[in-house]
């Protein structure tokens, strides 16, 4: 019988261990609203960490799929496609960058703007073979293939699996000074969150992106966004960068790229940086395929045509205004921007995750003691008063 029950246990049975789920199944789910197979509704405040932005089964998102599924969905890279040509022009457009390159997950971007970085500091920055440095950020998630977790501060991604990637250097997130003094010649690229999301929505000082920007300017160093999660509308922008005017030699895209409905992800940038590729030196059998491309292309469409920035600044703000009206001793620090807010507490968040789930509120905590509210932006102000009653609730 398949009931939450067994569905968990056949999980714990086969499963590898590299995940500590909430005990919920979801079954089912439209917009906002998942469903469990015994039929108990739950509003999802974490839209698979931002990739759900569109809301769950968009139905536009959803028939581009069927459509698609109906005429083509894989050609490898061997063969053009048809999806792909106009994806291509449209996140272009978008981004205002004149190239792209499509890859499937987060993490196989932040890989393509790693090796884009390494590339473009031999062949047009001139660095001595393999000396290119890489900055990153102390509390940064970058995914978790080698050069990933490569980058990461966190001692229990790296645990197990060295050696890790040479030639990166760490700095405190949000320390111009420390940038200035970690930046060599042999610099390839300073690659940052924006707004870092798995850190538990932590945002650097205001200007530090605007004068890091500059800084990496001055130094003839890439500066590349991770806006895999804090990109496509979640901050309130289309791109969080904007909330500094800061244009980036490249984007890091994924998550909200595929609607939530197929995987993609991306890197764009212009011509004198991606155009460090030539046939060969880079891909993947299921980048750019149709699928992929067709409903990548609806998902752009939703984030315009509803907008869905627009809309995660104004209800963000006033969601932030009722969590901060919580009184609360527990809670340290509510931070946000737009609908991607971390409340922050003086203990661990996990309990008042498992409180809200009894409520009906899917979150989950982040770094131990913050809780991330980040439901799909589609969410309507009836629903988020709903959410509040609850949280407060909670939280009081
Ligand atoms: N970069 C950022 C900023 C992310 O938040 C994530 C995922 O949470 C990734 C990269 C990795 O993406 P994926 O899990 O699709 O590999």
């Amino acid at each position: 019988m398949t009931n939450s029950t067994s569905i968990i246990e056949q999980t714990e049975k086969y499963g590898a261990n590299n995940y500590h789920p909430l005990p919920i199944v979801i079954s089912h789910a439209e917009g906002v609203w998942v469903e469990d197979p015994e039929g108990n509704k739950y509003m999802d405040m974490l839209s698979a960490y931002s990739a759900v932005n569109q809301g769950h089964r968009h139905p536009k998102i959803i028939q581009a799929l069927k459509d698609q599924a109906d005429r083509v969905t894989l050609t490898s890279r061997a063969f053009h496609n048809d999806q792909l040509a106009p994806w291509y022009e449209m996140i272009c457009e978008m981004s205002g960058k004149d190239m792209a390159l499509p890859m499937n997950t987060g993490a196989e971007a932040v890989e393509t703007a790693v090796k884009t970085a390494r590339r473009w500091a031999y062949d047009v920055k001139g660095v001595a073979q393999n000396q290119a440095e890489i900055i990153a950020c102390n509390g940064n998630f970058h995914g978790r293939t080698m050069t990933a977790v490569s980058l990461s501060s966190e001692q229990e991604y790296q645990r197990g699996f060295g050696p890790m990637l040479p030639g990166i250097n760490l700095i405190p997130y949000g320390d111009l000074d420390a940038l200035k003094e970690a930046i060599t010649p042999n610099t390839a690229a300073f690659l940052i969150e924006p707004i870092q999301g798995e850190a538990g929505i932590v945002f650097p000082p205001k200007g530090f992106l605007k004068a890091a920007r500059e800084l990496c300017k001055e130094n003839n160093v890439l500066f590349i966004a991770d806006e895999i999660q804090a990109g496509l509308c979640r901050s309130g922008k289309m791109f969080a960068c904007e909330w500094e005017d800061v244009d980036p030699d490249m984007y890091i895209l994924g998550k909200a790229l595929g609607g939530g409905v197929f995987p993609i992800s991306c890197v764009v940038a212009n011509k004198e940086v991606l155009g460090v590729f030539n046939p060969g030196s880079h891909g993947s059998t299921f980048g750019g395929n149709p699928m992929a491309c067709a409903v990548s292309i609806a998902s752009l469409e939703v984030l315009k045509e509803e907008n869905l920035a627009e809309r995660s600044l104004e209800l963000g703000g006033y969601f932030m205004d009722e969590l901060r009206k919580i009184d609360n001793p527990k809670i340290k620090e509510v931070r946000g921007s737009g609908l991607f807010i971390g409340v922050e507490l003086t203990e661990p968040a996990r309990r008042y995750c498992e409180d809200l789930k009894q409520e009906g509120l899917l979150c989950k905590e982040t770094h131990d003691t913050v809780i991330r509210f980040a439901p799909p932006l589609v969410i309507t102000k009836d629903e988020l008063d709903w959410a509040i009653e609850r949280i407060v609730k909670v939280l009081s």
